[in-house]
């Protein structure tokens, strides 16, 4: 927890009680600020009233007496309309922030220049921060880890010198946190997402340019135009700037990828930093962005490649994303239950030359269809939930394929055929849509087939 003394004696209002939200009241209050908190739903203020939080109706607060307001990622700023809270505050000429804002203030208190490592862009934030935390801990520093993954900012330990903290931050984050000013800010990429929250591409990728803006050092992977940009008006201003590219733009002080080496591009020299040959956690070209990434956001330790190497390899990956999570003979269990969209469904393809194909649950605009050039790839797939017939449609005759209903059926069928083939052979579950039709989340999803897998594997021993 960090309490935020940098608010003591402060008046604050506050808006959204979900996890995050409890714990910025919590954490201003043990600061020594006032708190003034609101939610629109009943059993968010009953939570919040137990766990001792001051509730006030904001709908008739006096908002002139508010020195600041603290508003939860998840509700409207800008788009669709701005909440009421917004309209309010704005009436006021009340500072709206979020809970990476009060932590950036407590750090300019504390520990200016301490080690604050931040992390967005639109696909892979999650692994790059837990691979990031896992070097600087395997390089034997104290490392806190949280944000928009796991464990909100302000529970993690205080800012100081002796502390990393590495931090994954969304786009709504971002939008509120004016004075984020990390000493590593990295951007992997950008394409179009949250635009009904955002507005425009434009507006989205301004937001996520204030995180690399913001920071010491700005580590941005330049494969897509958007980022690209980004970085060329960050070196025109004199920033350093660190680039990433996987797709061999090769630029002076940047990382690139060539095969499953990481090279380094510095005064001139090329030299491999490392290899991420056989780490089943980073297989795949988007994982070498990653790792690119989280080995520049590392500094000068990653100098030491051996070690570097060995963490590397120790890397546990995350649960979800291309998670290795059984064998059945020569039968490898990838659950890549994360892959709620074609753009990560198409990574998942792309690490493998040949799969069994899980795929269906809630369809996203356009399904599949992005992904007809990796048909090849398909040795068959096996269709479930609402999108069973768009996707058929889409496979037509190009891919075999069964429909399966559900997942506990695609899991045996799929396993049955790549048995039989008698060769090496990956049953994966890449579902490129959301899994609300048959699951509460993609976690459940995912969670449902490591046990399907887990109980097959048991039966087999
Ligand atoms: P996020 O936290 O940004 O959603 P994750 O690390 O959870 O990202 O990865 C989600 C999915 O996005 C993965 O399953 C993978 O398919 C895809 N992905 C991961 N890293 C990248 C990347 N660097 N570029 C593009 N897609 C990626």
């Amino acid at each position: 927890m960090t309490p935020l003394t940098a608010f003591a004696g402060q008046h604050v209002a506050l808006f959204g009680l979900g996890s995050s939200g409890l714990i910025a009241a919590d954490a201003l209050m043990q600061g020594g600020a006032t708190v003034a908190a609101w939610d629109d739903k009943d059993a968010s203020r009953a939570k919040a009233a137990a766990a001792g939080v001051p509730l006030v109706d904001l709908h008739d607060a006096d908002w002139s007496a508010f020195d600041a307001f603290v508003l939860a990622p998840g509700v409207p700023l800008t788009h669709p309309t701005p909440h009421w809270t917004v309209l309010k505050a704005q009436a006021a000429g009340v500072a709206i922030i979020g809970d990476i804002e009060l932590f950036c203030r407590q750090r300019a208190l504390l520990a200016p220049k301490s080690r604050f490592i931040a992390i967005t862009g639109t696909n892979g934030k999650s692994t790059t921060t837990a691979l990031t935390a896992h070097l600087f801990k395997s390089f034997g520093y104290t490392v806190g880890m949280g944000g928009n993954i796991g464990t909100p900012i302000l529970q993690l330990p205080p800012p100081s010198e002796t502390q990393v903290h590495v931090v994954e931050c969304s786009s709504f984050q971002i939008d509120l946190a004016p004075s984020l000013n990390p000493s590593a800010g990295v951007l992997l990429n950008l394409t179009p997402d949250h635009l009904d929250r955002h507005g425009t591409m434009a507006n989205y990728a301004a937001i996520k340019e204030r995180l690399v803006a913001g920071s010491d050092i700005a580590i941005v992977g330049i494969d897509d135009a958007d980022s690209a940009a980004i970085a060329a008006r960050l070196k025109a201003t004199g920033k350093s700037v660190e680039t990433l590219s996987v797709a061999g733009h090769v630029v002076e002080n940047g990382i690139t990828l060539d095969g499953t080496r990481l090279l380094r591009h510095r005064a001139g020299v090329m030299s491999v930093i490392a290899d991420l040959a056989g780490i089943a956690s980073l297989r795949g070209a988007h994982n070498g962005q990653n790792a690119a990434a989280a080995v520049a956001a590392l500094g000068a330790d990653a100098d030491d490649l051996e070690r570097l190497q060995t963490a590397l390899k120790s890397f546990p990956g995350l649960a979800h994303r291309m998670e290795q999570i059984g064998k059945l003979g020569r039968v490898l269990f990838i659950n890549d239950s994360k892959a709620t969209n074609a753009d990560a469904a198409e990574k998942a393809l792309l690490s493998f030359p040949r799969v069994h194909w899980i795929i269906g649950g809630k369809a996203k605009e356009g399904g599949i269809e992005p992904l007809r050039p990796l048909f090849g790839r398909v040795a068959k797939a096996y269709l479930i939930g609402d999108a069973t017939e768009t996707f058929a449609a889409t496979l037509g005759t190009n891919v075999p394929f069964e429909r399966c209903g559900t997942l506990d059926v695609a899991t045996e069928r799929a396993t049955r055929d790549a048995a039989r083939t008698g060769r090496d052979e990956v049953v994966l579950l890449s579902p490129a849509c959301a899994s609300y039709d048959q699951f509460s989340d993609f976690e459940k999803r995912g969670d449902r087939f490591r046990t399907l897998v887990q109980g097959m594997t048991m039966a087999a021993q």
